[in-house]
Formats: C-alpha cells, sequence, structure tokens
C-alpha cells in the first residue's frame, strides 16, 4: 500500500529513541523527510545517520522542548530548511514520578511543561504551514490517562489534556481539514520504559506480572507497532479519521481481565 507520503515533511519529537525512533524510521521509510527533534544532540544525529545509511532523508533539530524560544526555533528550522510542514508528530514525553504524596506543586508544573506544553506549543507554531497542506497532527497519549498509574500525577495529567486537546483541536481545525489523533501506547519496551520499571521495587517480577496481563499474545506492543498505526493516520487512507484516540496496546487497556 503507497501511503503517499513521498517527500512530506514530517517532524517527530522524541523522534531518536524508543517509540519516535521508529516513527522516524517508518516515515523516511515511506519516502518522507524525518525531521528527528530531541535535547539530545548526539542521539539525533545517531538517527538521522542510521536513516540516511538505510536511503532515506532526515534531519536533526537538537531542542529541550520544555522551552517554549526552542519549539519556536524547532519550527522556523524545520521551515527554513524544507520550506513547509506537512505533519507533527508530538511524541516526547517522560513518566516522571511527580506524585500527589511525593511531589510538590514546582516539580508538577515542571512535568505538564516537559510532557503537555510542547504539544501545544509546536501544534501553535507549525498551524500555518499544518493549514496550507491540509496537514496532520497525531499525539502519542499513555494508556495511563485513562487507568492511572499512582505517583505521577504530572504525567497522568498531560496524558488526560492531550486526549481533551486531541478532540478541542480536532473540531477547532476541520474548517481547513487539518486533522488530529492520538495513539496510545500501555507497555512497549523503549529506553523510558526500562528506566520506569528498574525505578520499582523487584523490578522483573513487576515486568513478569504486567506482560502476563496483555490479553494478546501476553506480550509487550513494539515501537514498530505503535509507529505502523502513527504512520497510517498520516496517510490519506485516514483522510476521513479526525479526534480519535485509538489503543494499539494488545488490549491492554480495555478488554476483559478474565480472559488474561
Ligand atoms: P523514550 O524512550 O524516553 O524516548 C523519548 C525521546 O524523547 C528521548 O530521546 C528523550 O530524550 C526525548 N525527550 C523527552 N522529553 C523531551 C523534551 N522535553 N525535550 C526534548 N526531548 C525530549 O520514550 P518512549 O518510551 O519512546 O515514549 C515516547 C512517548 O510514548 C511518550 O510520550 C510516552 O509518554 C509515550 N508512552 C510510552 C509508553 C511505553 O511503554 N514506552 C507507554 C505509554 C506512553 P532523553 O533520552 O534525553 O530523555
Amino acid at each position: 500500500m503507497d501511503l503517499g507520503l513521498k517527500d512530506k515533511v514530517i517532524i517527530v519529537t522524541g523522534g531518536a529513541k524508543g517509540i519516535g525512533e521508529a516513527i522516524s524510521k517508518l516515515v523516511a521509510a515511506e519516502g518522507a523527510i524525518a525531521v528527528v527533534v530531541g535535547r539530545g544532540a548526539a542521539d539525533n544525529d545517531k538517527a538521522v545517520a542510521a536513516i540516511k545509511s538505510a536511503g532515506g532523508k532526515a534531519f536533526a533539530i537538537q531542542a529541550e522542548l520544555g522551552e517554549v524560544a526552542d519549539c519556536r526555533r524547532v519550527i522556523d528550522t524545520t521551515v527554513k530548511e524544507f520550506g513547509t510542514i506537512h505533519a507533527l508528530i508530538n511524541n516526547a514525553g517522560v513518566n516522571d514520578g511527580v506524585g500527589l504524596e511525593k511531589g510538590d506543586p514546582e516539580r508538577f508544573m515542571a512535568s505538564l511543561q516537559k510532557n503537555l506544553s510542547h504539544y501545544y506549543n509546536l501544534a501553535h507554531y507549525a498551524l500555518p504551514y499544518l493549514k496550507a497542506n491540509k496537514g496532520s497532527i497525531v499525539n502519542i497519549g499513555s494508556k495511563v490517562a485513562t487507568t492511572g498509574q499512582g505517583n505521577t500525577s504530572g504525567y497522568a495529567a498531560s496524558k488526560g489534556a492531550i486526549n481533551a486537546l486531541t478532540r478541542e483541536w480536532a473540531v477547532e481545525l476541520v474548517p481547513y481539514s487539518v486533522r488530529v489523533n492520538t495513539v496510545i501506547p500501555a507497555e512497549v519496551w523503549t529506553p523510558l520504559y526500562e528506566t520506569w520499571i528498574n525505578s520499582l521495587p523487584n523490578p522483573k517480577e513487576k515486568l513478569a506480572s504486567i506482560v502476563s496481563k496483555i490479553p494478546l499474545e501476553q506480550r509487550m506492543t513494539t515501537s514498530e507497532e505503535i509507529a505502523a498505526m502513527t504512520v497510517f493516520l498520516l496517510a490519506p487512507q485516514s483522510a476521513h479519521t479526525t479526534g480519535q484516540i485509538i489503543y494499539v496496546d494488545g488490549g491492554y487497556t480495555h478488554l476483559d481481565r478474565s480472559i488474561s
């Protein structure tokens, strides 16, 4: 199936690692230009080099997305380099463990800055270009917005807001045929996931317990499976899909617990 993404300019935040890396690789494999944005310059360069060595097109932008000025620079740099933007994948985030009891107001606000604000800021600055191209936004959320997790108020609040903004932006952007959707992962082995599981007591036992409860095949979702849904949502085949919150999680969030 041709996803019609050849030479499209697609920004992928957190595009050098984990789920974002899989998305960057897949958009490039589809012939698009992957604009890899992340805080680690060396990580970005490595991801871009890997895409280029596989014959794809990619470009790195170092940015700390918690900073508004960096968000603006990401959009300005992309437009200076490529003239336009066809799609924005808001993916960068961190499950940073700012709990109700163990956190504090300053860390809570900092968590919103790291997990939520840049989704808005980038969409805001990219909007003129997305409008011009009838482009698309895909946000990467988390099942935490639906289930809670405990001890992660900032992350949960951000991910809940991202679901709300998906509907809000989808409505606001209907007149421009700009589509907005969200993909929800639950359990995906990435550098972020490894750090999180290792922060818990008995991580090996905890991991085995989680995996045993994933209904479909008792296995974690792969980053490539999240990427496949994300990229399909950008394609003309998804031209009438907007405002949707799509769970790619082996049924972990919603299916009857008695089946696993
Ligand atoms: P990851 O392995 O940590 O990769 C995320 C990348 O984004 C890293 O390169 C990270 O840089 C970068 N990044 C994060 N915050 C940034 C910021 N403020 N500014 C610039 N760069 C930033 O994470 P992942 O597991 O692939 O997660 C990707 C998305 O999926 C996140 O939104 C996460 O909430 C969501 N998600 C993941 C899972 C899962 O099971 N993995 C489950 C539910 C939701 P550093 O490495 O320097 O931090």
